[in-house]
C-alpha cells in the first residue's frame, strides 16, 4: 500500500528512475566501448536496477487488480443487499407474519401432505417452514432437486411417469412413497427470483383437480406479497414501539376474518397505540365514488356515526380523499379556508382543534380514510402523521389481502363453469352434513344428476355452447331447491344436490321437480334454441348408507337404472317404498 502511495503521490520519482535509466543505458550502450572495473560494476548495478523496476512494475500492477477486484467485490455485495432488501426474508419472524396464509393453506390441503420451503437469508438452501415431516427439513440449492425447480416459473406436477424420480430429495431419505404418489410444485418468486415454492403431495395423481395448479399459483402469489410487505416493514422497524405493536397487531389477524372483524382489530390497535378523542375510518362506495360510507367510529359519537354517508365535498375529510393525500393540522380553528370537518359548515358545531387525515391508498388508488381528532390543540408530531400513514398503509396491505383471499377461496371450492360448489367442497360438505345428521338423528337425501346425451350439443354446436348449457343447467338446479340445500358440480356433465334434514320420501316431488324443470327450460343462445332433458337417482342417509361413498354409490346405481330406461325421470333406491 504504501509503496503503490509513493508512486502515485511522487511522480517525480518515477520520472528521475527513468532518467537515470536512460542515462546508464546511453553510457553502456551509446558511449563508445566503456571498460574497466567501473562499468562491470555500472553493469551489475543496472541489472539489478531493471530487476528492481520490473519487480516494481508487477507489484504495481497487481495491486490494482487487486484493488479493483475489491472495488468489484463490494459493487456485488452492494447488490445482494439491494436484492435482499426486495427479498429478504427472517425466518422467525416471516413464519409468525406468513401465519394466516399457512393456516388456508394447510386447511384447505388437510388430505394432502404439504410442504412450504423459503430461501435462507445466506441464499445457499431451502428451508421447511412449515410442513409435513415427510419433506426434507433443508435443501441445498446445488441439489439437483431445487435445479429442477429454480426453471419453473408456473405450478408443475411431477408424476411417477414425469419427472418424480429427478426430485426425490424433496423427501426425507426414510419415507418410503406409494408407487402412484405424485406432487405438485408451485414456486414463490420475488422480483423474478425464485424465494421459495410449495410442495403438495397427494397419495395418486387423480387426487389433484384442475384448478388446484391455479389455486397454488394464487396462494404463492399471496406469499409473496407478504413476504415484500414484511420486508418493507423490517426497513421500517427502526426499534420503534409503535411498528413493534403493529407487527404484533398482525399476528391477531387472521385470513378469514370478515371486513367487520378486521375494522374491530384495526380499532383495538388504535386505542392502544394512538391518542385521539374521535376516531373515523370510511371507505369509498364502489358504486358512487363521489360518497364514503363511515365503517367505524370510535370517541366521540356525537356528531358523524357508523354507516353514515358523506360527500366528497371540501371540508378537510373531502380534501384528504380527493387529493390523496396526507393532512395535519394542530389547530383547525385557526386554520385559513378551512370549510369544514366531515361537511362543509360543520366547523362550529364541536370544539375539535388537532387533526390528522390520511388517505388509505391501494395501488395509487385512494379507497377510504383515517382521521384522528383530538380537542387538544398541538396533539400530534410530524412523527404522528408519519407512523400514522405507515399504518394506514398497513391497514391498505391487509385490506387488499383479504379481498385476495376472498378471490382464491372462491377459485378454490367453487367451479369456474357454473359457481357451483367443486367436487372436492361437495365431498367435504357431504361429510360435514352426514356427522351432522348423526348427531341430531336426522335424515339427509343424496340427488345425483347426469345430463342425457349431453355429448351430442358439443358435437352438434361445439364446446362453448356446451358449456352454456352446462350454465344454464347450474341455474335451473339451483333454482328448483331451497337455498339451505347444496347444490355442487359433481363432475363434467354431472351435479348433485344434498337436500337436508329430510327423507326419500319428503323430497321425492321435489327431486322429480329438478328434472322436469330441466326438460322444460328452453336453452337458448345465439340464435340456437335447444332443449335437454336429466337422470336423477337419490339415496338417504342413513338408510342407505352412513359414509359418502355408501350414498354416492346408492344413488349412481338408482340413476343409472333410470338412464338404461330413457332417461328424464329420478331414480330410486331398492331399500325405498313409498
Ligand atoms: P348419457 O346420456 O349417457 O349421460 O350421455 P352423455 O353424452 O351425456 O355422456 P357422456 O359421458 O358420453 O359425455 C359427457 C360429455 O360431457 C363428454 C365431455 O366432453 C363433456 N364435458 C365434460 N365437461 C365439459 C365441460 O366443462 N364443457 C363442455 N362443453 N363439455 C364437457
Ligand atoms: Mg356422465
Ligand atoms: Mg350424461
Amino acid at each position: 500500500m504504501y509503496r503503490q502511495n509513493l508512486y502515485r503521490r511522487f511522480p517525480i520519482v518515477r520520472i528521475t528512475l527513468s532518467l537515470f535509466f536512460v542515462f546508464i543505458l546511453f553510457i553502456l550502450f551509446v558511449y563508445p566501448s566503456p571498460e574497466g572495473p567501473f562499468f562491470n560494476v555500472l553493469k551489475f548495478v543496472i541489472v539489478i536496477t531493471i530487476g528492481v523496476i520490473f519487480y516494481q512494475l508487477y507489484s504495481l500492477t497487481s495491486l490494482q487488480e487487486e484493488q479493483h477486484s475489491e472495488e468489484n467485490q463490494r459493487l456485488t455485495d452492494e447488490d445482494i443487499v439491494l436484492l435482499n432488501e426486495e427479498v429478504e426474508i427472517k425466518m422467525s419472524e416471516v413464519a409468525g407474519r406468513l401465519a394466516p396464509v399457512t393456516e388456508f393453506i394447510f386447511t384447505y390441503y388437510s388430505n394432502f401432505n404439504v410442504g412450504l420451503y423459503l430461501m435462507n437469508t445466506s441464499n445457499t438452501t431451502f428451508s421447511l417452514i412449515e410442513g409435513s415431516p415427510l419433506f426434507s427439513s433443508e435443501i441445498s440449492l446445488s441439489d439437483n432437486t431445487v435445479s429442477k425447480f429454480l426453471n419453473m416459473d408456473s405450478p408443475t406436477f411431477y408424476t411417477p411417469h414425469s419427472g418424480l424420480e429427478d426430485v426425490k430429495h424433496i423427501f426425507n431419505q426414510n419415507v418410503t412413497l406409494a408407487d402412484s404418489a405424485s406432487i405438485l410444485v408451485s414456486p414463490i418468486s420475488s422480483n423474478n427470483q425464485m424465494v421459495g415454492f410449495l410442495v403438495i403431495q397427494a397419495e395418486e395423481f387423480g387426487e389433484f383437480e384442475e384448478n388446484d395448479k391455479e389455486v397454488a399459483k394464487h396462494l404463492c402469489q399471496m406469499i409473496t406479497k407478504t413476504l415484500k410487505d414484511t420486508s418493507k416493514l423490517d426497513i421500517l422497524k427502526i426499534q420503534n414501539s409503535f411498528l413493534m405493536d403493529m407487527t404484533s397487531a398482525h399476528k391477531e389477524i387472521s385470513i378469514d376474518n370478515t371486513k367487520e372483524e378486521l375494522f374491530d382489530k384495526f380499532v383495538k390497535f388504535c386505542k392502544r397505540s394512538l391518542y385521539y378523542d374521535k376516531l373515523t375510518f370510511t371507505l369509498i362506495d364502489d358504486k358512487k365514488p363521489n360518497e364514503v360510507i363511515i365503517q367505524i367510529v370510535d370517541g366521540f359519537n356525537a356528531d358523524y356515526k357508523k354507516g353514515e354517508r358523506l360527500v366528497l365535498d371540501e371540508s378537510l375529510h373531502g380534501n384528504v380523499l380527493r387529493e390523496g393525500i396526507p393532512f395535519r393540522s394542530p389547530n383547525i380553528m385557526l386554520e385559513k379556508d378551512v370549510k369544514g370537518r366531515f361537511r362543509e359548515g360543520d366547523l362550529p358545531d364541536h370544539s375539535f382543534t388537532s387533526f390528522i387525515g390520511i388517505p388509505l391508498n391501494v395501488n395509487s388508488h385512494t379507497i377510504g380514510s383515517l382521521i384522528l381528532e383530538s380537542f387538544n390543540p398541538d396533539q400530534y408530531s410530524m412523527n404522528d402523521l408519519h407512523m400514522i400513514e405507515i399504518f394506514g398503509s398497513n391497514i391498505c396491505q391487509i385490506l387488499k389481502w383479504s379481498e385476495d383471499y376472498s378471490v382464491v377461496k372462491r377459485s378454490a371450492t367453487h367451479d369456474g363453469l357454473t359457481g357451483l360448489l367443486n367436487h372436492r367442497t361437495f365431498v367435504e360438505r357431504l361429510n360435514e352434513e352426514i356427522d351432522r345428521a348423526n348427531r341430531f338423528q336426522t335424515k339427509l337425501v343424496l340427488l345425483i344428476l347426469d345430463l342425457d346425451k349431453f355429448k351430442r350439443i358439443n358435437d352438434t354446436y361445439g364446446h362453448l355452447h356446451g358449456d352454456f348449457v352446462l350454465q344454464e343447467t347450474a341455474k335451473v338446479l339451483k333454482q328448483s331447491v331451497r337455498n339451505i340445500d347444496i347444490t355442487a358440480r359433481y363432475g363434467g356433465e354431472e351435479f348433485a344436490i344434498i337436500l337436508l334434514n329430510a327423507s326419500i320420501k319428503d323430497t321425492i316431488l321435489s327431486s322429480k321437480r329438478v328434472v322436469s324443470n330441466v326438460a322444460n327450460h328452453l336453452f337458448d343462445k345465439d340464435g340456437i334454441q335447444v332443449r335437454m332433458t336429466i337422470t336423477g337417482g337419490v339415496s338417504e342417509f342413513p338408510t342407505d348408507g352412513t359414509t359418502d361413498q355408501e350414498l354416492i354409490a346408492v344413488a349412481d346405481k338408482a340413476m343409472y337404472q333410470i338412464k338404461r330406461a330413457g332417461g328424464n325421470d329420478v331414480g330410486l333406491p331398492s331399500t325405498f317404498s313409498a
